[in-house]
């Protein structure tokens, strides 16, 4: 208890409140921007926030034609962030030249997509999309290089690069 009630204490609980109560502000912050319906536009809404051509992909699963993507020749370090809300998606390490014209990872930030299949072309596949938004990404396979042997094939137009 004498520890407590030392000099320091008495200057460093005021402190401390002040942090608690900004901390919590920021957590209701954030919580609230997290929460799905923060997510969860309608297509008009989507089409009014994104260009044709990203609201096309992201939200209509399209794909854009191979080899038109600059981010194709992109290889400065960064990040690849969603077009859609800016999460993070893939960091320049996991980028390697899969020869296909998309941009192509091995790997991705952890818990940064989720996936389902889809039929499109009949034979099933395996689509992913950014887990906060759920803008469509791309197709994952399994012909990627060492380690994870994945090859995460994105769409440019759903990427936005942040160079470090
Ligand atoms: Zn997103």
């Amino acid at each position: 208890m004498n520890k407590f009630f030392s000099r320091r204490n008495f200057i460093l609980i005021p402190f401390v409140s002040f942090f608690k109560i900004l901390f919590n502000t920021q957590k209701v912050y954030a919580a609230s921007k997290d929460s799905l319906n923060d997510w969860s536009f309608s297509k008009d809404e989507w089409r009014e926030r994104l260009s044709p051509e990203t609201f096309y992909i992201l939200r209509e699963e399209g794909t854009e034609r191979p080899f038109t993507s600059s981010l194709n020749d992109e290889k400065r370090e960064g990040e690849f962030k969603c077009a859609g809300c800016n999460q993070a998606l893939f960091l320049s390490k996991h980028k390697y030249d899969s020869g296909t014209g998309w941009p192509s990872f091995w790997d991705h930030i952890t818990n940064a997509i989720d996936t389902k299949i889809d039929f499109k072309l009949i034979v099933p596949r395996t689509e992913y999309h950014c887990s906060q938004c759920g803008g469509h990404q791309g197709h994952v396979f399994n012909d990627g290089p060492n380690p994870t042997g994945k090859r995460y094939c994105n769409n440019g137009l759903a990427l936005i690069f942040v160079p470090d």
